[in-house]
């Protein structure tokens, strides 16, 4: 299994008596079915690389490793003792190990005697998971990839898929190109939001009264069940956000042309 991401790619590693090492996907998969980004496609090249860094730059002056870290420790050391402890934060990556996040709050705590230590597994998932559980009662993502292939119609708020999650996103197009309808609500036009059959370039911030919003109902039948589609009900609207549906709107509406955030991932 690929080891890069939690989307659970099957990755085959192929070892020739040449000593050459290829990695694909694996075709009979049920996540990927042979597909991997580019991330998983590279993983031969990154164990087969020649080892660890030796030497680094200095403002643009080469130097050797242990001389930058030192530069980097007297930097440090300079800031603080100019600021104090806290002059120093860290936001660290949510894919470490234990024994890495170990570390680096050791690091932190430890060495650089700052509490103020942040890691991305937080800011990422601790929403999410919150949602969940007052959703659904668990904290983990309900349904199962098998549902992209059985689905009519998507919605996809405020992600860029075919950047941060390519063969989910492929797989999705997969059932679009089957005649799935395609929805983004996001305020910039990224790559997913160019694909979509319906992009919604709501104003940042406007999430919540988007999906109170009755713009995406409809009473037309799907192209592939014939059945008519409907992201809430009435009851459900009313419920979630106060105000009439003209008014939301207004909230929601897109800042005019040309003053809306870059697209990007
Ligand atoms: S999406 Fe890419 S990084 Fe993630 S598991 Fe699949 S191949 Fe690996």
């Amino acid at each position: 299994m690929c080891g890069y991401c939690g989307v659970g790619c099957g990755l085959t590693l192929t070892a020739s008596p040449d000593g050459t090492l290829t990695s694909r996907g694996t075709p009979d998969h049920p996540v990927n079915r042979g597909r991997l980004c580019t991330k998983g496609s590279t993983t031969a090249d990154l164990l087969v690389s020649g080892g660890r860094q030796t030497t680094a730059l200095v403002d643009g002056e080469a130097s050797d490793t242990t001389g930058a870290v030192n530069e980097v420790a007297r930097r440090f050391t300079a800031l603080r003792e100019e600021h104090g402890h806290d002059a120093v934060a860290l936001y660290v990556s949510g894919q470490m190990t234990l024994e890495a996040q170990y570390v680096a709050n050791k690091l932190a705590k430890g060495y650089l005697r700052t509490n103020l230590i942040e890691s991305n597994s937080r800011l990422c998932m601790a929403s999410a998971s919150t949602g969940y559980k007052q959703a659904f009662g668990a904290d983990g993502p309900p349904g199962s990839y098998d549902d992209l292939d059985h689905a009519d119609v998507f919605l996809v708020t405020g992600a860029n898929m075919a950047d941060c999650h390519p063969i989910l996103f492929l797989r999705m197009m997969d059932r679009v190109k089957a005649g799935a309808k395609l929805i983004v609500v996001d305020p910039r036009r990224t790559a997913t939001a160019k694909k979509a059959d319906l992009h919604l370039p709501v104003r940042p911030g406007t999430d919540m009264a988007t999906t109170a919003t009755p713009t995406l109902s409809s009473s037309r039948p799907t192209p592939t069940t014939g059945r008519s589609w409907r992201t809430t009900s009435p009851t459900t609207r009313s419920r979630r956000s106060p105000g009439s549906p003209a008014s939301r709107r207004t909230i929601c509406a897109p800042p005019p042309n040309g003053s809306g955030p870059p697209a990007g991932s």
